[in-house]
């Protein structure tokens, strides 16, 4: 497996400095945001695997990003980190769209364990079929269907399409999909315009005949799957 991004959202200098650094010693590829705010932009311009939020930040906090993350279809997991003890505050995490709570203080050891359970989970692990808005695409007959109407796909349409609603609302590079779609690693001759003309293909047949578009393009970047959340 591919070392892990994590986003690491914590307001504390000495907390984030040594969580950071215990995690890239896993060789992890730590991200980290000293705000809601600043965590926000960098989530509309990087995707991670794990999003590890402390829930008191200034302005919006641990669990403002979480609903923004959630609210534009973003399925990362999420620990939340927070110094309030009570059951209730825990309930609220949960219901909020965390997967998993760590109370501080806490050791390094049990953030890194919960961390990787969190990452283990299979990303929208409902079933073989991933859906997005009225999309759905059958992992094991490799089949779409957008508002019930079946979608011709070829293979490679099928293997872009399923990658993007795995990472639904978050932003899917052109690198990303060249490494991780047409597994090529970096050459001198870039792929990207062969994989505008498939993306142009898969878009047209995807959302031509619906009034909302799910494939969203991020200028300069790539893509986005899910409604249009701007
Ligand atoms: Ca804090």
């Amino acid at each position: 497996m591919a070392a892990p991004r994590v986003l690491f959202v914590e307001d504390e200098q000495k907390t984030r400095d040594s969580v950071a650094e215990g995690l890239r010693l896993e060789n992890w590829q730590v991200t980290t945001a000293v705000s809601g705010d600043d965590a926000i932009s960098v989530l509309e311009k990087a995707t991670f695997d794990l999003l590890i939020l402390d829930w008191m930040l200034p302005g919006p906090d641990g669990m403002d990003i979480l609903k923004h993350a959630r609210a534009r279809g973003n399925q990362t997991p999420v620990l939340l980190l927070t110094a309030r003890r009570s059951l209730d505050d825990r309930v609220a995490g949960l219901e909020g769209g965390a997967d998993d709570y760590l109370a501080k203080p806490f050791a390094f050891a049990e953030l890194l364990a919960r961390s990787r359970a969190l990452l283990r989970r299979p990303v929208l692990s409902s079933g073989l079929a991933l859906n997005c808005g009225d999309l759905t695409l059958d992992t094991r007959t490799r089949s779409a269907q957008r508002a019930g109407q079946e979608i011709p796909l070829t293979p490679r349409e099928v293997d872009i399409l399923e990658y993007l609603m795995r990472y639904q609302g978050q932003v899917v590079s052109r690198e990303m999909l060249e490494r991780d779609v047409w597994k090529q690693a970096r050459r001198f001759t870039s792929l990207d315009n062969v994989i505008d003309v498939q993306m142009m293909r898969l878009r047209r047949k995807i959302d031509a005949e619906s009034t909302t578009p799910l494939i969203q393009t991020v200028r300069g970047i790539g893509y986005r799957m899910g409604p249009d959340a701007a």
